[in-house]
């Protein structure tokens, strides 16, 4: 157990965590040179595709310093503000952690959200200085704002290069000597805390575990203690690039079980394991329930898959852990769930997992947050998580928004734009400390609903790149909230209805019409696309009738041209779902979101 370390890799998004994982891979010789691909642990497409890591993931490598062999359990962990659910559950099975800077960008916003969830859970953190390769590396300037973070000696800090392996040697050694060896009683009953799990088409469910106490043994009768269930531990073992099984997993390491679990909800992250023949008295202390920020409807676009979207969803909520949903209809588009995510890009993730790895074609609904109404009899308390649920106004005392505290890290140049922005998303700048002479962080009381809304893409814009955001809820405000409903053909269309502050009712509603007039294309006869508060109607546009169809402008010539518009027309018909008369494409329900 002395030879034991386990730590986590964390981050900003994009300052190399990743990468240097790849390094210690290939220094360990835990990946062979012919496994050898950037950024190896992200195994997901979708995390190769689009350069994210999304799921934390746990790998074991052996090595050998001074004659001793060490066991060193990696966890890697996503970036993305939207994952830190992520971050602190790996957190939670680590004794130390790896704090990645990159040495040409500096402090980011979640650098320091992520070190303070590492220190609250006490682990040992190892200031790293990335990229130094770059030649836009500022050593001094962002080894000041480490040591001024963390307070640490200058000296501790290590510079390193995931490209050229620079330093890799010293993070190797540091992680040795300064990671405490975890603790444990290996002759106590066993306690295991599960931290992740995965759902394997050809293996079923495997859950990930640290054991904290005792043993785990292939063929023990295990129970998860918080489900109260019992399974035998048919397999396990310790998690190399492929699943490695082992005959025990002792105190402190890292492991996995495969044990004919049958239902996702059985596996719970933050339960303990221990043995049925001897079990330990207490579960160890679990995790606090994510609470989704942002609500959307997902609904498959053939209503007969709903069954089989709802199996989905449970199996893809066994690999993450921070995803809720409940049964939901509309009259618009039939049975589907009402859906909670950590925000914008965990649901942009959801969808695409639910597409590729389960092969299902989704609508997604306008997002929106959680609102509290409050009744006038008896103050009775509404949760608001879908425009549906809004409360009759005239029965409406008042209503309350969710409020986060945002926190933007910029260059002072563009102090003047971010405020701006700011305040057009009803935002109130709270604080202004200077990190150096040109890095500022901002700090804002703002609507949660206002970052729904395009706040990420408006903030790179305007900043041109140079400026990282990190929020976290506060207290809920009073809020002049109005329901936005969209009627096409005149028909309302529930899956359309937004809940928006009324200071911004107009002006979307003029703009929503405009965009769904561009994205639903026309049909054989004219839709009116009206926006309406209550029974007033504040925006209406026309879709014409179509006249000729899609071929007619090939003049009848290229074959091959006239088949190729028609497959494109084919594949964009997908997603196309009917409401009433009227064929709406997929884009159209989160028009919202795309607004100019
Ligand atoms: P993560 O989001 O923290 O996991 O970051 P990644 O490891 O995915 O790296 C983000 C980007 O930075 C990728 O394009 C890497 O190739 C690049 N990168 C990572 N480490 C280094 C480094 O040490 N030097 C240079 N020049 N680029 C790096
Ligand atoms: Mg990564």
């Amino acid at each position: 157990m002395k030879n034991i370390r386990n730590f986590c890799i964390i981050a900003h998004i994009d300052h190399g965590k990743s990468t240097l994982a790849d390094r210690l891979l290939q220094t360990t010789n835990t990946i062979s040179e012919r496994e050898m691909k950037d950024q190896a642990l992200d195994d997901m497409d979708l995390e190769r595709e689009r350069g994210i890591t999304i799921k934390s993931h746990a790998i074991q490598m052996d090595y050998v310093q001074d004659d001793e062999q060490y066991v060193l359990n990696l966890i890697d962990t996503p970036g993305h503000v939207d994952f830190s659910y992520e971050v602190s559950r790996s957190i939670a099975a680590c004794e130390g952690a790896l704090l990645i800077v990159d040495a040409s960008q500096g402090i980011q916003a979640q650098t320091i959200s992520n070190l303070y969830l590492a220190i609250e859970n006490d682990l040992e953190i190892i200031p790293i200085l990335n990229k130094m390769d770059l030649p836009g590396a500022m050593p001094e300037e962002v080894t000041d704002q480490i040591v001024d973070l963390i307070g640490c000696d200058p000296s501790e800090v290590i510079p390193a290069s995931g490209k050229t392996g620079l330093g890799v040697d010293k993070i190797l050694e540091a992680i040795i000597a300064r990671i405490p060896a975890p603790e444990g009683d290996p002759e106590a009953p066993l306690q295991a805390m599960i931290f992740d799990s995965v759902f394997n088409p050809f293996r079923g469910i495997i859950a990930y575990y640290r054991v904290l106490n005792g043993a785990i043994k292939k063929g023990d009768r295990v129970k998860f203690v918080n489900t109260g269930k019992e399974y035998d531990a048919d397999e396990i073992g310790v998690l190399k690039m492929d699943l490695a099984p082992k005959k025990a997993v002792n105190t402190g390491d890292v492991g996995y079980i495969i044990s004919g679990i049958k239902k996702a909800n059985e596996v719970k992250v933050g339960d303990t394991i221990t043995t049925v023949e001897n079990p330990c008295l207490n579960a160890v202390k679990g995790f606090e329930d994510v609470k989704p920020m942002v609500f959307a409807g997902i609904y498959p676009v053939d209503t007969e898959d709903y069954e089989e979207l709802r199996y989905s969803m449970e199996k893809l909520q066994l690999n993450d852990a921070s995803l809720v949903f409940e049964p939901e209809s509309s009259a618009a588009l039939g049975f589907g769930f009402r859906c909670g995510f950590l925000g914008m890009l965990h649901m942009e993730i959801i969808q695409e997992r639910l597409e590729r790895e389960f092969d299902m074609t989704v609508i997604t609904t306008v997002p929106n947050v959680s609102y509290k109404a409050y009744l006038k009899k008896d103050e009775e308390l509404v949760i608001v998580n879908n425009p549906s649920d809004l409360p009759d106004p005239a029965k409406m005392d008042y209503i309350e928004e969710p409020y986060i505290k945002a926190s933007v890290i910029t260059k002072s140049d563009y102090v003047g734009a971010i405020m701006t922005l700011c305040i057009e998303k009803r935002g109130e700048m709270t604080n202004q400390v200077y990190l150096t002479q040109d890095r500022v962080e901002l700090s804002f009381d703002m609507p949660m609903s206002e970052v729904v809304f395009d706040f990420y893409d408006r903030l790179k814009t305007i900043s041109k790149g140079y400026a990282s955001f990190d929020y976290y809820p506060t207290d809920y405000r009073r809020s002049d909230l109005i329901k936005l409903d969209i009627l096409l053909n005149s028909e309302q269309v529930d899956a359309l209805s937004a809940l928006v502050h009324r200071s911004n009712a107009f002006t979307l509603g003029k703009k929503i019409c405009l965009k769904l007039k561009e994205l639903i294309p026309r049909q054989q006869f004219e839709i009116p696309i009206q926006a309406a508060i209550g029974a007033k109607i504040v925006a209406r546009e026309t879709i014409k009738a179509l006249r000729k169809d899609v071929t007619a402008k090939c003049y009848g010539g290229d074959i091959s041209r006239k088949r190729k518009l028609l497959e494109k027309q084919k594949a964009g018909k997908k997603r196309m779902r009917q409401v009433g008369r009227v064929e709406v494409p997929q884009e159209a329900f989160l028009a919202v979101l795309k607004l100019d």
